[in-house]
């Protein structure tokens, strides 16, 4: 498609050229029809066309001269258009392509939803490539950030009872502070995680929460083993105070 007629895309449109009073070929130029159409003969004669174009005036079975393709093709003005550059005159095709998709008569339709399709699987391999990365370098973010606390692991412990020491009443009163749990409860933050294993948050997060099946198991599992735990601790507990209570 030649841009020497108007490089600036200020009068572009959207044509169809009709094959044999059948199938059709939606285009877009910024050439005048008549030039368009005179245009896909020539590639036709000299140079080569569309393969979607080719494809089809071969399978009729007539021969190629310029009298044949100006008797078989018609070129019929669908829209007038303004745009930038050529990128944005073929988006604008692509548009308009949509409007025939299923239509077996569109020849350029097929190619089109390869394309669609193509750019679809393009896209899930570059996400799919950013989740791996994106996992490759958090597993070794937390690599470093293990060796980094088992090599000042005291200075680290030092430097975290110091901050306590110099908080104590800032952080008191932030454990103590009254948070809106979403399940209607009204808890102290310190007991965010104690709350949030009691039956009437866990009933909220099944009625309320879209999680797959697999999801909602491990957590039940959890849920369940989390009880178990503090059970074995109470009896243990229970059990000291007896021993302490007997001496
Ligand atoms: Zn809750």
């Amino acid at each position: 498609m030649s841009r020497l007629f108007n490089p600036h895309y200020s009068q572009c449109q959207i044509y169809k050229l009709i094959i044999n009073d059948d199938c059709y070929y939606i285009g877009t130029t910024t050439q005048s029809l008549h030039q368009r159409k005179n245009n896909h003969m020539m590639e036709f004669l000299w140079t080569k066309p569309c393969s979607e174009i080719e494809n089809y005036v071969k399978s009729l079975g007539i021969e190629i001269n310029r009298e044949n393709l100006d008797k078989l093709f018609k070129i019929e003005l669908l829209q007038n258009f303004e745009c930038q550059n050529k990128k944005e005159m073929l988006a604008k095709k692509d548009e308009h392509l949509k409007k025939y998709q299923g239509d077996k008569k569109c020849l350029n339709n097929e190619t089109f939803i390869r394309k669609v399709k193509q750019e679809e699987e393009n896209l899930l391999k570059r996400r799919e490539k950013e989740r791996k990365d994106y996992h490759v370098n958090k597993v070794k973010h937390q690599e470093r950030q293990k060796k980094y606390r088992e090599t000042y692991k005291e200075k680290i412990q030092e430097k975290s009872k110091k901050y306590y020491d110099e908080n104590k009443e800032k952080i008191a009163e932030k454990h103590n502070e009254k948070i809106n749990c979403p399940c209607g409860s009204i808890i102290i933050r310190n007991q965010k995680a104690r709350h949030e294993q009691t039956e009437k948050h866990q009933e909220w997060i099944t009625n309320n929460t879209n999680e797959t099946e697999e999801q909602r198991q491990a957590r039940l599992e959890q849920n369940k083993k989390y009880h178990e735990d503090r059970r074995i601790k109470r009896r243990q507990y229970d059990e000291e105070r007896k021993v302490r209570n007997q001496d």
